[in-house]
């Protein structure tokens, strides 16, 4: 069985003692923090709050086109009722 501890930025272990971070993104990847540059208050924000999410930068990427390719879809969608509507 797989249980992967492995920083998806360096590729090396992360051991229990080191910061980590969880992609809440697809790829729900781990990373040493220190890796993607987050302080340990940002670290302390995404632990307290359900609110405060981290992603990867790919996963990132992706959520930004993907939310873009869902509005324009909204906003074809909304226009095209209001020509119907008349
Ligand atoms: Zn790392
Ligand atoms: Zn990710």
């Amino acid at each position: 069985m797989e249980n992967k501890t492995e920083c998806r930025k360096c590729h090396r272990d992360i051991s229990d003692c080191e910061a980590r971070v969880v992609c809440r993104g697809d790829c729900a990847g781990m990373f040493h923090s220190k890796c993607v540059g987050l302080e340990k208050e940002i670290l302390d924000a995404i632990a307290e709050s359900e609110n405060v999410v981290w992603m990867c930068e790919p996963c990132v990427d992706w959520f930004r086109a993907f939310r873009e390719v869902v509005i324009k879809m909204l906003h074809v969608q909304q226009s095209n009722g209001q020509a119907q509507s008349k």
